[in-house]
């Protein structure tokens, strides 16, 4: 699969063409090694050499390779990455700029797996610790519904003794409380672990959540798949192959599902890029990923907060050399809880397509020190997207347009 499979609307701009002004300039110019072009309004102009076959590879739709993605990690020129991510994400999606309505529901911080990266989870009886009962998650997933949520993402601990069971009471009983909204639930770790307590094949037990009423997977837990970086960060978490193979399995029986990268703490640039690649090769195979999620680490309150946090300028070539790099996936996501509104409305220039949503109440990044609201407005959402001169295009979970009235909301196909 290739770019061009995703374009969602033919890319009618004249292709850039290297720019030819005075020659005196054009001299100097050379001297300095600056390749300079023009796409519709915007030069493309950079003084890394490096980066001309990168670009000429961007125009003529070819896939970069490993190397490539080095060299954008490396360069310091984040305006001419950026402007071949933005051209990238220009010509599958124009000016759209998606975003959704939902909530999050955490139905547990109880978690045997202790991972250093994480502020959110708790040991059974520690302080903090909480499980909701089924009743208290219904009427958390009601207490957010006053916009007309049409997603729920729902993930939480592994609890080391709430049975599979309650897992499927949960999703079954949110589906008949509230049969229009999408569930999104569970990450490929917590699905490896419901099968691994229920004594079932990964198969089986996605198979039963789908029965349930699980609709899609969001792409947490996957980190940094490399071995070295995961005995650090998470040690106790199945591993990147195990990941990537429960992703597979759940694309395979017609689930979609995100993906993610956490990134900014311990990992080197190689080591994002063969993240990077892994995710790309399984794309390729089995085209069931919807969006990739780049998630900025947040150290506080975890074992790694001697560790700095991630800069603008790291969290906006992150979004750009995504959006290069994963030429099949269709959506490259700035979630905004995680890179903050102001980053995350500058990475609508910068390669990304989608904004998140109104989230209503985030936990597992504010346990970590987010700084950000827990949630956001509908319309502001829209502002955002609106000043960074973007459409925004209200969708579902699988990136169908909703519609919405003073009196219904309708989700198109
Ligand atoms: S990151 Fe997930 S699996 Fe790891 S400790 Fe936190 S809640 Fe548990």
């Amino acid at each position: 699969m290739s770019w061009a499979q995703f374009d969602t609307q033919q890319d009618k701009r004249p292709l850039p063409r290297i720019v030819r002004p005075d020659p005196n300039l054009c001299l100097l110019r050379a001297r300095c090694g600056i390749i300079n072009a023009v796409s519709g309004s915007h030069p493309f102009q950079t003084d890394d050499l490096r980066l001309q076959p990168i670009y000429e590879k961007v125009l003529a739709r070819e896939r970069l390779s490993a190397d490539d993605a080095l060299v954008l990690y490396r360069s310091g020129d984040i305006l001419a990455v950026g402007w071949m991510a933005n051209h990238v994400r220009e010509r599958m999606h124009g000016d759209k700029t998606y975003f959704n309505v939902n909530r999050h529901i955490n139905p547990t911080n109880v978690c045997v797996a202790a991972c250093r990266l994480c502020a959110f989870g708790r040991k059974k009886d520690t302080p903090g610790a909480y499980t909701m009962a089924l009743e208290e998650a219904f009427q958390t997933a009601a207490s957010g519904y006053t916009e007309a949520v049409t997603e729920f993402h729902i993930v939480g601990g592994l609890h080391p003794d709430l049975p599979f069971q309650y897992f499927l009471d949960l999703i079954s009983g949110l589906k008949e409380r509230f049969p229009q909204v999408h569930l999104k639930a569970f990450t490929m770790v917590e699905v490896a672990y419901l099968a691994k307590r229920a004594k079932l094949s990964i198969r089986e037990t996605l198979q039963q959540l789908e029965q349930a009423g699980v609709d899609s997977l969001p792409g947490g837990g996957a980190e940094i798949f490399a071995d070295r970086v995961r005995h650090i960060i998470c040690d106790h978490k199945i591993d990147g192959d195990q990941w990537l193979e429960t992703a597979r399995t759940a694309h395979q029986i017609g689930l979609k599902s995100n993906a993610t990268m956490l990134y900014g703490h311990i990992e080197t640039d190689e080591d994002r890029v063969d993240h990077l690649m892994k995710l790309r090769a399984l794309q390729d195979e089995t085209g069931g990923f919807q969006t990739f999620i780049p998630l900025a680490f947040h150290p506080d309150n975890t074992p790694l907060q001697h560790l700095p946090k991630t800069t603008g300028m790291l969290d906006i070539k992150q979004i750009s050399v995504s959006r290069l790099m994963l030429d099949s996936f269709p959506h490259i996501k700035a979630y905004w809880q995680m890179m903050t509104p102001k980053i995350a409305q500058i990475s609508l220039r910068f390669g990304a397509d989608d904004i998140d949503g109104t989230v209503i109440e985030e936990k597992i990044y504010h346990d970590a020190g987010a700084t950000t609201p827990q949630g956001m407005r509908r319309q502001e959402l829209v502002r955002l997207i609106r000043e960074a001169g973007r459409e925004p295009i209200e969708r579902d979970t699988l990136y169908r347009p909703v519609t919405r009235t003073e009196t219904s909301v309708t989700v198109g196909v």
